[in-house]
């Protein structure tokens, strides 16, 4: 499985720095790309989704397995555990969540309410940051 294959299953594409991309996740009714896709230098491919689905989930949401992630010699073990993300790159997706919420809160202080979608935005930002939270005390 190329990452390019990959990306063309996904909706919502959109990088997100070198050899990162952003996407909806295909596991959850994803409206705004909370799935993380990564291509590591050995050509391994990562993906975590921040909503907190599991790996397997979302690569059998577009009808894949945990084996087409790996780079085609090398076969995924059996029980072995993905690779997850780093704390770095768990700090950007913290540090996103939190510019949505400082917008959101901003908008309140002025006098406006927030549109359904933005409350929607809100609370899953809320358990994306709870998310993050329990991933870095792994
Ligand atoms: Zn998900």
């Amino acid at each position: 499985m190329s990452i390019d294959n990959l990306l063309s299953k996904l909706e919502k594409v959109k990088p997100n720095g070198q050899g990162k991309w952003l996407a909806c996740c295909p596991a959850h009714n994803d409206k705004s790309p909370s799935l993380g896709v990564k291509l590591t230098e050995d050509a391994k491919i990562l993906i975590h989704c921040f909503a907190g689905c599991d790996v397997e989930s979302i690569v059998s949401g577009i009808g894949l397995s945990l084996a087409d992630l790996m780079p085609e010699s090398v076969s995924y073990k059996k029980g072995a555990k993905p690779p997850r993300f780093n704390k770095y790159e768990l700090f950007d997706r913290l540090a996103f969540e939190t510019v949505i919420l400082t917008l959101a809160l901003r908008r309140m202080i002025n006098g406006a309410t927030l549109s359904v979608d933005d409350l929607i935005r809100v609370l899953q930002a809320e358990s994306t940051i709870n998310d993050i939270v329990r991933e870095c005390r792994r």
